[in-house]
C-alpha cells in the first residue's frame, strides 16, 4: 500500500468527495483524520467505514486506530489551527493535508450579500490558507516533507454565472497553489489542485433532482456520466503518494472532459 505509515487530514469529510477521499487513503494504508462541522452522523458513518477497512481495529481498543473525527468550522482561523494541532497531537505527526471542505451559494452577482460572500470565501479560501500555513509550520518544525492537495473545481478556470464568490474562491486557490509550489519547493513540500467537474454528491442535490438540467449537463460531458467521489479520490491518493514526488503547482481535472466541451445552458 502506497500510503502505509502516513497520516492524512481530510477537511469536510462527513460526506461526498471528502468521505470518498478518506476511504481511499485509508485503503492505501494511511491513518486518517476525519473533520466535520455540523454533521456528526456523517463523520461517524465515515469513521465506521474506515474501521471496516482496518479490520478489527477499533478506536476504543486500538492505540493506533485508523480514524479520528474532529469538529471544526473551517471558516474560523482559530478552529482551523486547532484542527491541525489536534490532528498532530492525536497521531504524533501529519504528512498529508487535503483541503476539501467547500461551499457554494447561488445568487445573481448584483444580489450577493456580504454574509454569503464571507461564508464562501472564509471556508473555500481563508480556511485553506491558514490550514495549509499551520501544516507547513508543523513540517518546518519537524524538518519533514509533506503534501498538500486542494480540492478546487473546473470553476478555477471556467465561469459559473450566479456563483461569483465560488469562482473567486477557486480562482484564488489556483494562484495559491502556484505561489506555494514556488515558495515551498525547496522545503520538499508539494502542493497540487484536483479540480472536479460534476460529481454526484449532496452539493448537487438540486441539479440531481432536475431531470431537464441534468440531461443538458450530461450532454456536455464527453464521457457521458457524472463523476463519483472515488473518481476524485483515486487521483488524490496518487498525488499523496511518493509516485507524485516530482509534481507540484499543477491542477488536474477530473471532469469526464467537461471543461473542453462546456456550453452554458
Ligand atoms: P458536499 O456538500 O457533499 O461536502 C462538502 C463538505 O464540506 C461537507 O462534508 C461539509 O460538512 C464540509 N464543510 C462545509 N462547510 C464547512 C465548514 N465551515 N467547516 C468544515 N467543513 C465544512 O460537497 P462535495 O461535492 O463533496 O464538495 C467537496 C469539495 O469538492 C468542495 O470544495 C467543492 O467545492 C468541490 N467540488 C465539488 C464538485 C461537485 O460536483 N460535487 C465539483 C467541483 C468541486
Amino acid at each position: 500500500m502506497s500510503l502505509e505509515g502516513k497520516v492524512a487530514l481530510i477537511t469536510g469529510s462527513s460526506q461526498g468527495i471528502g468521505q470518498g477521499i478518506v476511504l481511499r487513503l485509508a485503503q492505501e494504508g494511511a491513518d486518517v483524520v476525519i473533520n466535520y462541522r455540523s454533521h456528526p452522523e456523517g463523520a461517524e458513518e465515515t469513521l465506521e467505514k474506515v474501521k471496516a477497512i482496518g479490520g478489527k481495529c477499533y478506536m476504543a481498543e486500538c492505540p493506533h486506530s485508523r480514524g479520528h473525527t474532529i469538529q471544526a468550522d473551517l471558516g474560523s482561523v482559530v478552529m482551523v489551527r486547532e484542527l491541525i494541532t489536534e490532528s498532530i497531537e492525536h497521531f504524533g505527526k501529519l504528512d498529508i493535508l487535503v483541503n476539501n471542505a467547500g461551499i457554494e451559494k447561488h445568487a445573481p452577482f448584483w444580489e450577493v450579500t456580504e454574509a454569503d460572500y464571507d461564508a464562501v470565501l472564509n471556508v473555500n479560501l481563508k480556511g485553506v490558507f491558514f490550514a495549509t500555513q499551520t501544516f507547513v509550520q508543523h513540517l518546518l518544525a519537524t524538518k519533514r516533507p509533506g503534501k498538500v492537495i486542494n480540492i478546487s473545481s473546473v470553476h478555477e478556470d471556467l465561469p459559473f454565472p450566479n456563483f461569483a464568490a465560488y469562482c473567486v474562491s477557486k480562482g484564488g486557490m489556483k494562484m495559491f497553489t502556484r505561489n506555494l509550489a514556488v515558495e515551498l519547493g525547496a522545503l520538499g513540500i508539494t502542493i497540487n489542485n484536483v479540480a472536479p467537474g460534476a460529481i454526484e454528491t449532496p452539493i448537487n442535490t438540486k441539479l440531481l433532482n432536475d431531470p431537464e438540467k441534468l440531461g443538458a449537463l450530461l450532454k456536455n460531458i464527453p464521457l457521458g456520466r457524472l463523476g463519483q467521489p472515488q473518481d476524485v479520490a483515486s487521483l488524490v491518493s496518487f498525488l499523496a503518494s511518493s509516485n507524485a514526488d516530482y509534481i507540484t503547482g499543477s491542477t488536474f481535472f477530473v471532469d469526464g472532459g467537461l471543461l473542453w466541451n462546456y456550453q452554458e445552458q
